[in-house]
């Protein structure tokens, strides 16, 4: 793929393809679908809509990487090559940015930060490779040796959403790469283009062709053959809940392994000891950056009565000024959202606010003016328990705010929600903060900060916000089976009929 230039006035589509056995290629039917540029609300790209025997060919092609060349390498060897890919992406980050940025406009800042953080990962990973070690086991027995290996799970569907594309796909790829798996990917049909290049630059770093491929179309008929196939051993799939349970009920037919990230509903609890201006911030970084586009979106403001009013005034008048505009420019605070589906969306539940009979304290509509799918960065208050900005995964700049008297009814709130991904506390009370993070029900919970993520640290959800973590030490195992290994040292004919 040659993106030459992403100028937003640019006549001619790029031609996005897929990525198999080491090259790109159309589609075998040769269809293409449009996608849109969300800034300008036009086409930039052609993608190919792969069908059925594509897929086939791609976890094939993994397959025969992971029982041939790739197979063949020591974990030393595939961490060095990790540690090159993880080179490249760092070379190539703008570039990548600048292709997810067309994509999804998300500011392009916040995607070239996170472009540039890729290399963290890959680098991680790669040094983890040849650590994982089994262990011999000692047994209230002199008989027998036992010892445990841990070899690759196989072939990975990596399927990812749309939000952040690259960096979700990494939380996948440089522990399977790392195990010792081949991978095909399935991105979403809306941001498809960092993903194909990412696969290049695999290549371009000496890992062997096949080993990661990419299959480009839409969930019911790509995702669906991907999760559905015969070869696929595990499943590492990050999107909405819905979606998600969808694929674990594919999985359970053939007890194909699945690591799920899914959605959330996440609460920020502000205390009044809490660094007032400090709170603020975080509460803003947590909801109106990348437009509320993540899954761990702190959507939900838990905030004591006697600062309330306080807090949530400070939060109002910045979100009046957030700069809204290209996703481009540096000045700009917040773009577009992602796509014509995420924009109804967003409207629908501007809506259901006023239904349910909440106040609208800023935002609440399409910001004028500027096309595209944008949306005013907006604050609800004085919600009933049931409305649905409170209870649903909006994945969009909307706050929904809420106050409590005491810790206890803080924590209650927090928890009230069948989702689990994320959290924080903000307070000065060092006790409290260790406390109330404990008894969060959330994989993630922040004290007095928001938003952070890094390779060693595990990421994934409670309840409905997932199964597994991703990122830490423990992910590598995730794309591993454990075998445990029984030497008879004693030499002698064993009772056929007795166990032990
Ligand atoms: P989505 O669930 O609609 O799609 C995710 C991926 O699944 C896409 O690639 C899609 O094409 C594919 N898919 C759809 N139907 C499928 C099927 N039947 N079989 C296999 N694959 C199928 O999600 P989205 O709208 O792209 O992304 C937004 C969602 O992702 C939000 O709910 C958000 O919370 C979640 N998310 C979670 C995390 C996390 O780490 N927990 C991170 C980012 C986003």
């Amino acid at each position: 793929m040659t993106i030459s230039t992403l100028h937003p006035d640019r006549v001619e589509l790029e031609q996005i393809d897929l990525y198999i056995d080491g090259q790109a290629r159309p589609a075998g039917s040769g269809a293409r679908y449009p996608s849109d540029d969300p800034y300008t609300g036009r086409p930039w790209a052609e993608v190919a809509d792969a069908n059925e025997d594509d897929v086939d060919a791609a976890v094939q092609s993994a397959h025969r990487a992971l029982n041939g060349p790739w197979g063949d390498l020591t974990a030393t060897a595939r961490g060095k090559l990790l540690l090159r890919l993880a080179e490249l992406i760092e070379d190539n980050a703008q570039e990548l940015a600048q292709l997810e940025t067309r994509d999804n406009g998300k500011l392009l800042r916040e995607m070239a930060g996170q472009a540039r953080a890729l290399p963290s990962w890959f680098s991680y990973y790669g040094g983890l490779a040849d650590k994982v070690q089994g262990s011999v086991i000692p047994l209230d027995r002199k008989d027998f040796l036992v010892y445990t290996e841990s070899h690759p799970i196989g072939v990975v569907a990596a399927i990812t959403p749309w939000n952040s594309p690259l960096l979700l796909l990494t939380w996948k790829l440089a522990p399977a790469l790392a195990a010792g798996c081949t991978v095909v990917v399935k991105p979403s049909d809306y941001t498809p283009a960092s993903t194909v290049r990412l696969a290049e630059l695999v290549t371009e770093a000496g890992i062997p062709e096949g080993v990661v491929n990419v299959v480009t179309g839409f969930g019911p008929t790509v995702g669906k053959a991907l999760t559905s196939h015969p070869l696929i051993s595990k499943i590492a799939f990050t999107g909405s809940t819905e979606v998600g349970k969808a694929v674990a009920r594919t999985a359970a037919e053939r007890v194909t392994r699945t690591t799920l990230e899914l959605g959330g509903k996440s609460a920020q609890i502000v205390f009044p000891d809490a660094d007032i201006e400090a709170a603020a911030n975080g509460v803003i970084a947590g909801i109106f950056s990348a437009s509320g586009q993540t899954c761990m979106a702190g959507s939900r403001l838990l905030v004591h009565s006697s600062v309330a009013e306080e807090l949530v005034q400070k939060v109002v008048e910045r979100a009046k000024t957030v700069v809204l505009g290209d996703p481009s420019t540096p000045t700009t605070e917040m773009g577009p959202l992602a796509n014509d589906r995420q924009y109804a969306k967003v409207l629908d539940h501007f809506k259901w606010a006023v239904e349910d009979g909440a106040t609208i304290a800023c935002g609440g509509k399409p910001a004028d003016g500027l096309g595209g799918y944008f949306v005013e960065p907006t604050v609800l208050t004085n919600l009933p328990k049931d409305a649905r900005a409170l209870t649903q995964e909006i994945f969009g700049p909307v706050l929904s705010v809420m106050t409590f008297e005491s810790e206890s009814e803080a924590i209650e709130v927090a928890n009230g929600t069948e989702f689990g991904l994320a959290g924080s506390v903000w307070t000065r009370d060092i006790a409290r903060g260790h406390r109330v993070a404990g008894k969060l029900r959330a994989g993630s919970v922040w004290v007095n900060s928001y938003r952070t993520v890094a390779p060693q640290v595990p990421f994934g959800g409670f309840g409905q916000s997932g199964l597994g973590r991703e990122s830490g030490i423990e992910a590598i195992g995730s794309y591993q089976e454990t075998k445990a290994i029984w030497v008879e040292l004693s030499g002698e004919t064993r009772d056929p009929f007795t166990i032990g």
